[in-house]
């Protein structure tokens, strides 16, 4: 029998479509709609910036679920929709066609969105960002057409689009306002491992500039850098962040702290209202702070956490962060969280590009890297949980499974 509750999903991607999928799959007879802008059913943003991009990969590997999904399990998946509002007092939210929905539980998985450059030229055609399906496919044909393409930005995702480039055989210019790519997450170096493999590859890396405009007569032809410079172009891709999708919960009252503020059991300062994945800052346990985490794995295990506070069978959500990138033939995830660190210790050879990275703050490891090296993550996140001094040698040292740092 139907508990005729609703549970209203805002943002049908992957935070958003992995809790639809739980409310089921955990026994929710109630309705379900998930609500989303885009005009796609969901689908996962990784392989836009890799394969997909690259036209080695098919539509199949992005989309989440089959197409008949949402019917079978009945989730009333409303794509093209945009949430115009969200009323907590009237447990409502307002579409932007002036339909009002009524909700026992909301869930905000809104996202994030591309941060635009604020400068003269922004606007001009061949000046691309990158987050959707659509932004892909435009910028795999663009790509194709292209000789030489500047990636403004060498982040996660401007450095995976120039290796995608140049691997589609553009000519790349890398452009980076630090002095290596990826230096705030990784730090010096491994930015450095980054930096040569780009390099190896054919990129031009040009580093500590900004980007003072973009010029062109009709599309974009160049890019005016800080010291003057000019660099000619026929395409421009910009990779400088993302900010996250708080405006509805902010009209709402909702306390917003970089991104939607949620405890630990990922609900919102209203009760009822929860938030998951790239647009929740959440209590974390572990670390003792709110965290934001702007990856693919947060949000396919926030999805379902965040189900299961709406069904009131939630735990405290205290998964260390976990990402993975691809660029040529260099892959690497990184468990933990380091906003800071003491320094880096390498077991294996950075400069053969087969190694694993940690990073250790007052002797404790706080969180590792293993690029071209498997299966090592479980390791990795206890070594991090135990929090326990480590012994820098025997870190180091390929020869010493990483079981036995912590149980000595
Ligand atoms: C190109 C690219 C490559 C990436 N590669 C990696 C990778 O290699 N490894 C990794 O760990 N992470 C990667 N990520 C990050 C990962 O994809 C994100 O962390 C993940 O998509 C977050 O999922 P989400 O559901 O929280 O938000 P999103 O995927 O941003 O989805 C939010 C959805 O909500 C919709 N929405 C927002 N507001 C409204 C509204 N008012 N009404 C209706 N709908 C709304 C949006 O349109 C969007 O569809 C990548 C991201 C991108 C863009």
């Amino acid at each position: 029998m139907s508990t005729e509750r609703t549970f209203v999903i805002v943002g049908a991607s992957l935070a958003g479509a992995s809790a639809a999928e739980t409310l089921r799959h955990d026994g929710f007879d109630g309705r379900i709609v998930l609500i989303g802008e885009e005009p796609q059913r969901p689908y996962q943003r990784p392989p836009l910036s890799k394969d997909y991009l690259r036209g080695e990969a098919g539509p199949d590997k992005v989309y989440l679920h089959d197409e008949g999904f949402y019917a079978e399990q009945q989730i009333d998946l409303r794509t093209s929709t945009r949430v115009a509002a969200v009323e907590p007092g009237a447990g409502q939210v307002l579409l932007q066609d002036g339909e009002r929905l009524g909700y026992d539980r909301l869930l905000l998985a809104t996202g994030a969105a591309p941060r635009r450059l604020a400068i003269p030229g922004s606007e001009l055609p061949g000046v691309h960002a990158l987050r959707t399906l659509e932004d892909s496919e435009r910028l795999r044909e663009a790509i194709t057409a292209a000789s030489r393409v500047v990636v403004v930005g060498a982040g996660w995702i401007g450095s995976e689009v120039a290796a995608s480039a140049r691997s589609m055989g553009a000519e790349v210019v890398l452009i980076e306002r630090g002095t290596l790519p990826l230096e705030r997450v990784l730090g010096p170096e491994v930015g450095a491992v980054y930096r040569d493999l780009h390099t190896d590859h054919g990129v031009e890396f040009v580093s500590e500039t900004g980007v003072d405009a973009f010029d062109g007569a009709g599309s974009v032809e160049e890019v005016r850098i800080s010291d003057g410079r000019r660099i000619a172009c026929d395409l421009v891709v910009v990779g400088v962040g993302a900010a996250p999708r708080v405006e509805l919960a902010q009209a709402a009252g909702l306390d917003v702290d970089d991104g939607v503020a949620v405890d630990e059991r990922l609900e919102t300062s209203v009760p009822g209202v929860f938030a998951a994945g790239d647009v929740a800052a959440a209590w974390h346990p572990f670390y003792q702070a709110r965290i934001r985490v702007e990856h693919w794995a947060n949000a396919l295990n926030q999805g379902p956490a965040a189900a299961r506070s709406m069904l009131g069978t939630g735990a405290a959500y205290e998964r260390l962060p976990y990402f993975f990138s691809d660029q040529y033939d260099l892959g690497m995830e990184y468990t933990g969280y380091a906003p800071s660190w003491d320094e880096v210790v390498f077991r294996g050879d950075p400069a053969k590009r087969e190694f694993i990275a940690f990073w250790i703050r007052d002797g404790l490891v706080v969180a590792g890297m293993n690029a071209n090296v498997w299966d090592v993550t479980g390791p990795i996140g206890e070594l991090i949980r135990q929090r326990r001094p480590v012994d820098r040698s025997r870190l180091a040292d390929p020869d010493v499974p990483l079981e036995d740092l912590w149980k000595s």
